[in-house]
């Protein structure tokens, strides 16, 4: 019998969510971002299936992209920190690959490669976010100097918001700005809106969009929103209860007792713990979707079993399925118990988790 914890993920949802994506952007072409395995959700699935419909695939490294074209990706791959060596060149213009430039050691290395290399770079520009990219007073002499190299066919400008899930936070238009002075005056294309530029912020005609989690069904804001509302759940992570007992008042559950009985108590265990990805920090109270219903989770999730409060559903037997988050459970609900974002608990979940998909 195989342990029954299992991700069940809906391929057409994510091409739903891309298609929302492009139909928010009507005049953008698309970068479906799919690093870190798709968020969790196994690149050499998610990839292929979106081929046809997006424009390029953005993922980290030089590892990952040759990953995809094994896997039969045709489509451009933007390698969104570009390479940490300049030994990477040669594969990157095998492999078709597009680079981010943030710095000057990258263009220093382009400057020396294979002048017929044609490569097409996104210059990231640095606007505020402080964590990659060109600073802005350096920005357009870095533009000029690689406009002026043989091994570079086309630069993109790109730059990267910082606090766009906020949507009254006052940096994100100041980013904006920064990035049209700066640009001013360039005819190129740009890149910069990410999952919640698309949905919450007016994104200029044309920017090249790189949608990463709003793909995978999930929300970035902290705040329901008439766009995300639209998004089709893509991950189903479910489980089944393989322990019931029956527990008198006073007694304590788990590692640690951190969770104590105040009426005797029905708790069931379910077979999911830290070591498949659900994080340790959950605390007592956050829900699990059981019958038609939410019941919490009580004392300390353990690496591969977790504790939960049934005493409210006396009918329940082993067995019974148990959806950790899902269709009837948003990830962002159970993420926001966990005082973490959707994020975390799509790439945190372990290898050990058969993926199986629709
Ligand atoms: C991860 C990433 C994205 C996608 O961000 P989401 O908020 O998940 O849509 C876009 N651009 C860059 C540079 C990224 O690293």
């Amino acid at each position: 019998m195989n342990r029954p914890t299992r991700a069940l993920i809906s391929l057409p949802a994510i091409l739903s969510n891309l298609c929302l994506a492009r139909s928010l952007t009507p005049r953008s072409p698309t970068i479906a971002v799919v690093k870190s395995d798709a968020y969790g959700h196994g690149a050499i699935r998610v990839a292929p299936h979106l081929d046809d419909y997006t424009d390029a695939f953005g993922t980290t490294s030089l590892k990952e992209a040759i990953t995809l074209r094994r896997a039969g990706v045709m489509k451009p791959i933007l390698l969104l920190e570009g390479f940490f060596n300049s030994s990477e060149i040669p594969l990157i213009v095998e492999h078709q690959l597009w680079i981010t430039v943030h710095c000057d050691e990258q263009i220093k290395s382009l400057a020396e490669a294979p002048t017929n290399s044609k490569l097409r770079v996104f210059l990231k520009l640095d606007s505020g976010m402080h964590r990659l990219g060109i600073a802005p007073e350096n920005y357009i002499s870095a533009y000029k100097y690689l406009s002026s190299l043989p091994q570079i066919e086309q630069i993109t400008l790109m730059s990267h918001f910082a606090c766009a899930d906020e949507l009254e936070n006052t940096i994100t238009p100041q980013q904006f700005q920064l990035f049209q002075e700066t640009i001013r005056g360039i005819d190129a294309p740009t890149s910069l809106a990410n999952s919640p530029f698309i949905l919450g912020w007016p994104v200029p005609s044309g920017d090249i969009t790189r949608p990463g989690l709003m793909l995978y069904g999930a929300s970035p804001f902290h705040r329901p929103h008439p766009n995300t509302a639209q998004l089709k759940t893509v991950m189903s992570l479910s489980t089944e209860v393989i322990a019931i007992r029956e527990i008198p008042t006073g007694a304590s559950v788990g590692y640690g007792h951190k969770w104590t009985a105040e009426r005797p108590s029905s708790i069931g265990t379910i077979a999911l713990g830290y070591g498949d990805g659900y994080p340790r920090y959950a605390p007592s109270g956050t829900p699990v979707f059981i019958h038609d219903t939410h019941v919490p989770i009580v004392g300390r999730v353990s690496m591969d079993l977790i504790s939960i409060d049934l005493t409210e559903l006396p009918n329940t037997k082993i067995g019974t399925e148990v959806e950790v988050f899902g269709p009837n459970l948003s990830i962002n609900e159970v993420a926001s118990w966990c005082d973490t974002i959707p994020h975390t608990l799509m790439t945190g979940l372990t290898s050990r988790v058969p993926r199986d998909y629709i």
